[in-house]
């Protein structure tokens, strides 16, 4: 069976969803093609849900952009079509004196960002919010919060789907090749089939890097070598400690085991950093010694046993565990030079409070 079709997206996490609702909102004709059973199977259940103000990241890079801006088009979006959000805020916390100087920087870095409600509080100022607190001072981030990331893809499909779009599941892409007009694909799952599309978008999360090793017409140096780290998390069963998102000073490949809220009040602790070879979503009880170790830097009352394995998630990283992370890669025509493709490699945090910024890149790319 051959279709012809304006545009064809790879993958239903949050981002392709959101590309292929913004696809379906210009007027293109989309089809969104899911190797799994339904939507969100992928990177975008397994995360924090925490919407990220963009402090951490290099100045100019995608990722501050894209979080800044994607940020405040997210609590937009949420309050328009009544996704489940709220804007709790977060603390970023020194334990001792010498993450003093990291929090100073962090400061400096968000400022540069474009983070302009950021304030320095020393302990007392600290622990006058959250009386648990151990810590010798801490950035006050009021503009963090937390939303329902199932929610949010929900209301993202309703949109495309509203906008012509259609979403077909256990339909996994095997292979692409350029043609003169666009891409023939061939299609996996129960009904194999070939369709012809002018345009491809591959938002397929971990496994972006192979989806777009197999087009044929894509140069190898365009595609990076996928990298997976894992994060686990741990629930905490009694009433929560803070009410508001408690993190301490970053780690090199993660934001440090850090505490935040579910939208019902649950806390929970991670994501730690792993770095693995195949995806296994298991989390192993042992790590439980680390987490009540890095836990009881800021929060010494963390009663022995409360800690419960709970889930995990994988970074899609492109950068190699001794390099600094890698910025998002939008990898369209102005760079590779085949008109209507666009690969989204290393689409890690803050890839959720991103997608809708993520989404206006990729019609950029296109335009
Ligand atoms: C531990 C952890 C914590 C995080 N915390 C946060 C956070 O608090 N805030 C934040 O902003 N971001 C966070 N992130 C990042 C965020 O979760 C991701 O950036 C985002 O979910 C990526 O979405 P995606 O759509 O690119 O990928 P995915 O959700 O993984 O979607 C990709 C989809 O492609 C499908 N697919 C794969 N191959 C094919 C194929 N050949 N054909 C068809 N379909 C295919 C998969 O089945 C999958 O459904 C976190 C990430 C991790 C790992």
């Amino acid at each position: 069976m051959s279709v012809d079709i304006d545009t064809v997206v790879v993958g239903a996490g949050v981002v392709g969803l959101a590309v292929a609702r913004a696809l379906a909102m210009s007027g293109r004709e989309v089809i969104l093609v899911e190797a799994g059973e339904g939507i969100g199977i992928g990177i975008s259940s397994r995360n924090s849900e925490v919407i990220h103000a963009g402090i951490y990241y290099p100045e100019g890079s995608l990722k501050a952009r894209l979080c800044v801006e994607g940020r405040q088009r997210l609590y937009a979006y949420c309050d328009e079509r009544g996704v489940s959000h709220q804007r709790l805020g977060k603390l970023i916390v020194a334990t001792d004196e010498t993450q003093h100087a990291a929090l100073q920087r962090l400061l400096e870095q968000g400022r540069r960002n474009g983070v302009d409600d950021l304030q320095w509080l020393d302990a007392g100022q600290a622990r006058a919010l959250e009386p648990a607190l151990s810590c010798v001072a801490a950035l006050w981030s009021p503009s963090t919060g937390i939303v329902d990331s199932h929610g949010l893809m929900l209301a993202l499909q309703g949109d495309a789907e509203a906008h012509g779009a259609s979403l077909v599941f256990h339909t996994p892409l095997l292979s692409a090749r350029c043609t003169e007009q666009g891409f023939e694909l061939q299609m996996g799952g129960a009904e194999p089939m070939t369709l012809s599309c002018r345009e491809l978008i591959n938002c397929a999360g971990l496994s972006a890097p192979e989806v777009a090793s197999r087009i044929a017409g894509l140069p190898a140096h365009h595609v990076p070598k996928a990298r997976l780290c894992k994060g686990s998390y741990f629930s905490f069963s009694g009433r929560a400690p803070f009410r508001r998102l408690v993190y301490p000073a970053p780690e090199s490949a993660g934001l440090g085991v850090h505490m935040t809220l579910d939208l019902g009040g649950q806390a929970r602790f991670g994501p730690d950093v792993e770095w693995v070879d195949t995806v296994d979503y298991r989390v192993d009880p042992a790590r439980a010694d680390g987490f009540y170790q890095a836990i009881r830097r800021y929060w010494p009352g963390l009663p022995d046993h409360s800690l419960q394995p709970a889930y995990s998630g994988i970074r899609p990283k492109i950068s190699e565990p001794n390099e600094p992370a890698a910025d998002f890669r939008i990898s369209g025509p102005s760079e590779h030079g085949l008109p209507g493709l666009v690969n989204l490699f290393g689409i890690e945090s803050p890839g959720l409070t991103s997608c809708l910024a993520l989404a206006e890149r990729v019609m950029e790319q296109l335009a």
